[in-house]
């Protein structure tokens, strides 16, 4: 097992957790669409449910297809445990949740994923829970936001269009030194170039939908736990005793399981677990060709006189190049950007005049993708918040697929000729 364990990265995406077992030696995990599992006697039933076993009950409680899944995140992320959920909000709200109280606070980056804006921002408000939102790079703001009140450290490993880039260790530096966990939506870094649990971080939470999928065709989410947090020794955490006394380091997830993923009922569909899996094998390909087709992307644009400004944290001007460049150990900036055309009118022109490139609310598919953030999912933000995230009328966003890049640039460069 160890020795499976040692494989580098772009082998552990192929062959992590994918024994095919007693599957008859299928090569893909079975999708095992089954709502409930036999058991062969009712002392095993009981086991199961007093924890002492690991097999499956119900499919809203666990599944096989799904665990393949969470055991190969887990590698891929140097976790100790995960659970895959039906979307990666369902993994953003259950990660959260199994750490807040009524009256709580945590602390957040400024530049979120728009439904976990709404999530941290409006409905945690109506049960009296208090995000605090600070500048994603600013570690002053972070440590100065924390109270007697505060119960983890929330950010995005990139922010979304916002292009920022948090230094992760220095965080969790801070987060650590108040006995608080960061948690990290590594969802637009995905594993390949950012493995935040190796860097600090306690919990990283995933939109498989994105990258990790890559094909547009299924959705989830999920919560993988570092193991590493001592529930314990902080003392920000009492209501955490059960889940230690049950699981130990493991406490997070089991809360995370146990409390929020059972009984809110966001099980995964092993049909998307499955998807999921198909795509990841080829995630190292697709990511190397996303990481140097999106910063030649930026180049071509950066000869556009039509484009006003870019902003991707692989530009040496970019107030998050030094940090990206070292988090990312050189392999790249993201496959995500924004830029700027001259005003709404130009970027409504710019979509319409596209040929080949999707228009469509959606990233990290295989596919180039184009979106005007300020006018689609952020329509009924007010502007102050609008601001506060970087949606302004003039930013278009793109998510560079992996299709050779002198079609993507074609594309745009016709696109621009007849704004
Ligand atoms: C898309 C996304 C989510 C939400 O994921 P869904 O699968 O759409 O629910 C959360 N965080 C980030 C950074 C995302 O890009």
């Amino acid at each position: 097992m160890s020795s499976k364990n040692n494989r580098h990265f772009n082998t552990r995406v192929i062959h992590a957790a994918q024994t095919p077992g007693d599957w008859q030696g299928a090569t893909l995990p079975p999708i095992c669409q089954s709502a409930s599992h036999l058991h062969p006697t009712a002392e095993n039933l009981s086991a199961t449910f007093g924890g002492k076993t690991t097999d499956h009950i119900y499919m809203r409680l666990t599944n096989p297809t799904n665990r393949v899944l969470e055991e190969k995140l887990t590698s891929l992320e140097g976790g100790k445990g995960a659970v895959a959920m039906s979307s990666g909000m369902a993994a953003v709200t259950n990660g959260c949740m199994a750490l807040l109280r009524a009256g709580d606070e945590f602390v957040c980056g400024n530049s979120l994923f728009m439904s976990t804006y709404v999530l941290f921002c409006n409905i945690f408000k109506k049960y009296n829970i208090t995000a605090k939102l600070v500048e994603s790079t600013d570690l002053k703001a972070m440590e100065q936001a924390i109270t007697e009140k505060t119960r983890f450290i929330y950010l995005e490993t990139i922010g979304n269009p916002k292009m920022d880039v948090p230094d992760l260790a220095a965080a969790a530096k801070i987060a650590h030194q108040h006995g608080l966990p960061l948690l990290v939506d590594n969802t637009l870094a995905t594993p390949y170039l950012c493995r935040p649990l190796e860097i600090g971080a306690d919990v990283v939470i995933h939109s498989t939908t994105k990258y990790l999928s890559g094909h547009g065709d299924a959705t989830g989410g999920i919560v993988i736990d570092g193991g590493n947090f001592d529930w314990s020794k902080s003392s920000r955490f009492p209501d955490f005793k059960p889940f230690i006394d049950r699981k130990g380091p493991l406490a997070y997830l089991d809360k995370v399981w146990r409390e929020h993923h059972i009984n809110f009922g966001t099980t995964q569909a092993p049909l998307h677990s499955y998807l999921t899996m198909v795509g990841l094998d080829t995630l190292a390909l697709r990511m190397e060709r996303h990481l140097t087709n999106a910063s030649e992307v930026v180049s071509f644009l950066s000869k556009r006189p039509e484009v006003k400004w870019i902003n991707y944290p692989g530009l040496p001007a970019n107030p998050s190049f030094k940090t990206a460049a070292r988090q990312f150990e050189q392999k790249g900036f993201g496959g995500l950007l924004a830029f700027g055309l001259t005003d709404q009118e130009a970027c409504f022109k710019f979509i319409n005049n596209l040929q080949m490139i999707y228009h469509l609310a959606n990233l990290g598919d295989c596919k180039t993708l184009v979106i005007h953030p300020y006018s689609s999912q952020y329509l009924s933000f007010d502007e102050p918040t609008r601001q506060k995230l970087a949606i302004t009328s003039d930013l278009i966003r793109l998510s560079v697929g992996i299709e050779a890049v002198e079609d993507i640039c074609q594309d745009i460069g016709q696109a621009l000729d007849r704004l």
